[in-house]
């Protein structure tokens, strides 16, 4: 029988809300966390053509998550999302979508100078905009590819002017930028842009994480609550990955998403679907969903909603809750990478 659509709770009780959709693995840099460039080179075997799903193959999944399963919230990503040809179209398809609230799009941002104002026409609302640095030497050594902290403060203007919300993203890595916390923050409160820290994460298994290399949540509240005093704020909404905090006194606000040392699992809504298909519901799985074959194979919609309520109706991933007894058993995981899943 069919699970109706907004009662359906994964194992943990926890509903699916928020779907994340690759638009491709590829990508312009080579971020040390992310895509090392020594792995990730010129003989890298990144999906093929025949192997991305289509925009019609993806919009009639979107359709179907926010019809049935009470999604309300789409976001493009990769890779780097501004690398797949045409991809304001897509944007339009999605955001004709009844009962889609909210489209975003997280980006290195180094193509929004060129991209912002049909992205917004076609009816992206925000960006975030990932930016580790403001110092060209740390940033150019962590993007793997040497580009310049302007390129990517053009495209938080270009965004910006164009009327698209903004936010940005700082992984910080002991060791390589946490001396840039402060200048970050004190610049994008400047400039009114919500900054959100991101600890250090294992995702995948080629960036050869190290615990030592996660600067925790913990400190980087107080290093930057000692120059400019912070309170907490409540979540936007239920499910928030980061916890927010405000400048006293200010509007002007942080977040900070600190999925290894205070996870956040037990109100995980969140499901990615990658670029060939797969739906994993988990940024920690060793394995997707395949869900090209259902398509490519003339699944009717019922058969597709029967095979997606499954899926979330087993799940019951929580990866950080579980990753130091993981870690103090010495088992490595087999983890897909997230320039595949989709970040
Ligand atoms: N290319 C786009 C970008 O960089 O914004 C979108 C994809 S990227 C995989 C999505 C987000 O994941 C970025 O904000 C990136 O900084 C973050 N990320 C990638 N690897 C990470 C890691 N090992 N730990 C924490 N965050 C990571
Ligand atoms: Fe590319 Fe984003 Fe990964 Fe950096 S974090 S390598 S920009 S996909
Ligand atoms: Fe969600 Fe997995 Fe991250 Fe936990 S570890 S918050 S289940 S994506």
């Amino acid at each position: 029988m069919m699970k109706q659509s907004t009662e359906l709770l994964d194992k943990l009780n926890r509903p699916l809300r928020d779907l994340r959709i690759s638009v491709t693995d590829k990508c312009n840099f080579r971020c040390q966390y992310c895509m090392p460039a020594e792995i990730f080179g010129p003989d890298f075997p990144f999906l093929k053509r025949s192997e991305l799903l289509s925009f019609e193959e993806i919009e009639r999944l979107a359709r179907l998550f926010v019809s049935n399963f009470g999604v309300k919230k789409l976001r493009i990503t990769g890779g780097e999302p501004l690398m797949r040809k045409d991809i304001s179209y897509l944007i339009s398809k999605l955001a004709d979508i009844d009962g889609v609230e909210d489209i975003a799009m997280t980006t290195n941002g180094s193509l929004l100078t060129k991209y912002a104002n049909e992205l917004k026409s076609a009816g992206l609302r925000r960006v975030t905009i990932s930016l580790d640095s403001l110092d060209n030497n740390i940033f150019g050594m962590m993007n793997g590819r040497n580009v310049k902290v302007e390129e990517v403060l053009a495209g938080i203007d270009a965004a910006k002017d164009v009327g698209l919300g903004v936010k940005i993203n700082m992984v910080v890595q002991k060791g390589v930028n946490e001396t840039e916390i402060i200048p970050m923050a004190k610049f994008f409160r400047e400039k009114g842009h919500p900054l959100r820290f991101i600890e250090y994460m294992d995702v995948g298994n080629t960036n050869k994480w190290d615990l030592k290399e996660v600067y925790p949540k913990k400190q980087i509240l107080e290093d930057i609550h000692s120059v400019m005093p912070l309170e907490p704020i409540d979540p936007n909404y239920k499910g928030e990955v980061a916890t927010r905090f405000r400048y006293v006194g200010s509007s002007e606000e942080i977040g900070i998403i600190s999925s290894v040392t205070d996870a956040f699992c037990s109100s995980c809504n969140r499901a990615r679907l990658s670029a060939d298909g797969n739906l994993f519901t988990c940024l920690f799985a060793s394995k997707g969903y395949d869900l090209r074959e259902p398509l490519r194979t003339n699944y009717s919609d019922s058969e597709l909603i029967e095979l997606l309520s499954d899926i979330w109706f087993k799940r019951k991933d929580q990866y950080s809750v579980e990753r130091n007894t993981l870690l103090e058993k010495n088992v490595v995981k087999n983890k897909i990478e997230m320039s595949k899943m989709g970040g």
